[in-house]
């Protein structure tokens, strides 16, 4: 396991190609209300709703934001083999995990950095 000042995005993007859980979309994510509505557009075969929950949100760009859905254990979005189904529409907080503001997020022991034999056990406990 790498000490967290000498992870950088380049180690991450090596980390999320082996990753075998994608564990961090299981709670599903808070989403700027525009860019949930630009989602919302998508043609996906994909039971709605999508979204819930509506509240302020100062750090979104429009100043609101809703959460992703979550069904059958993970985001609403997150397909079986651990894809994202809107990867190119992704919200930003997607795209930026596990970095948050700049530094490393709090669960990124937990969630990411595990020896393969544990990932191969939780792989297995979720299918
Ligand atoms: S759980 Fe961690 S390693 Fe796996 S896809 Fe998500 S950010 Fe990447
Ligand atoms: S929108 Fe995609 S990347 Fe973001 S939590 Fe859902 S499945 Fe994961």
């Amino acid at each position: 396991m790498k000490k967290h000042n000498k992870i950088t995005k380049k180690y991450i993007s090596e980390v999320c190609k082996t990753c075998v859980t994608g564990y961090c979309c299981r709670h599903g994510v808070d989403v700027d209300l525009d860019h949930a509505k630009k989602i919302s557009g998508l043609k996906l075969k994909l039971k709605k709703p999508w979204f819930y929950n509506l509240f302020k949100d100062k750090d979104m760009v429009t100043g609101w934001a809703v959460s992703t859905v979550v069904r059958d254990g993970r985001c609403v979005f997150q397909k079986k083999n651990y894809l994202c189904m809107i990867y190119k529409n992704r919200p930003i907080h997607c795209k930026d995990f596990p970095i948050e503001e700049g530094r490393i997020h709090r669960y990124y022991n937990y969630l990411c950095e595990k020896p393969k034999h544990i990932k191969q056990k939780i792989k297995k406990h979720y299918r």
